[in-house]
């Protein structure tokens, strides 16, 4: 039987927390991604509070309402999850995918004081132009104003590097954020190793950088690939992981 579209999106979401855990990209039992199950994007799953991302199962996922004023305060979410999701959720019905990290190479790069990601490879170039700023990082983001904030900033654009803090990817689908959240990862893996030699970059031209960024936009395709690849082996390795 085919499975709906809430327990397909389960098992996604499911496995990107394996993923990510697997390559080293989350901190201790924080961070957390939600997506959209209803057309207004108000409901949507989350992970749990402060559970590891490597032993969450399709069925651990939380089911909030956006609306629900009562859910900041459940045991089980956690107060800044609450805050950034529930706010974009909230304001932004086409982020259907919203992953929230802080992997090391993107946080180096957010740390710096002019947080910009130069293009410097392909990799890199897919982020051209496309990446909005936070400048204003102010503690923990456990308020739903700080969490309007945020959504705010992410209006036109579908990656929020936050400076001092991490990185917020939305996307259409759990595929695709996964892939641009790994993706941009890499990128600044690259660049910061690149600086970290002490030589001169070589930047590419503007329209070198452009057309490449928007290759990669004609390639959704290949982003959804590299996720069920990915997820073919989490489900290999712990086949729990769909229950
Ligand atoms: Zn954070």
């Amino acid at each position: 039987m085919a499975l709906s579209f809430e327990e397909q999106t389960r098992i996604d979401l499911a496995a990107t927390f394996r993923i990510i855990a697997h390559l080293g990209m989350h901190e201790a039992v924080a961070n957390h991604f939600s997506a959209a199950i209803s057309a207004d994007g108000k409901q949507f799953l989350l992970n749990p509070k402060w559970v590891h991302f490597s032993r969450l199962r399709a069925s651990d996922l939380l089911l909030l309402d956006a609306d629900d004023t009562e859910a900041a305060h459940r045991p089980d979410v956690d107060a800044t999850a609450w805050s950034i999701h529930g706010q974009v959720h909230q304001r932004l019905p086409d982020a259907r995918v919203v992953l929230h990290l802080h992997p090391v190479y993107t946080t180096a790069v957010a740390c710096l004081a002019q947080p910009k990601i130069l293009p410097v490879d392909q990799n890199t170039a897919r982020y051209f132009n496309r990446i909005a700023v936070d400048e204003l990082y102010g503690g923990m983001a456990d308020t739903s104003a700080e969490g309007a904030r945020l959504a705010n900033l992410l209006q036109d654009k579908r990656r929020l590097l936050m400076g001092n803090h991490g990185i917020i990817v939305v996307a259409p689908t759990v595929g695709e954020a996964f892939d641009d959240i790994w993706t941009l990862e890499r990128a600044c893996q690259i660049l910061v190793t690149a600086w970290s030699t002490g030589q001169p970059l070589k930047v590419l031209a503007d329209e070198v950088a452009e057309k490449t960024a928007r290759d990669w936009e004609k390639i959704s395709d290949f982003s959804q690939r590299h996720f069920e690849e990915m997820k073919h082996l989490m489900i290999q390795a712990d086949p729990s992981l769909v229950d």
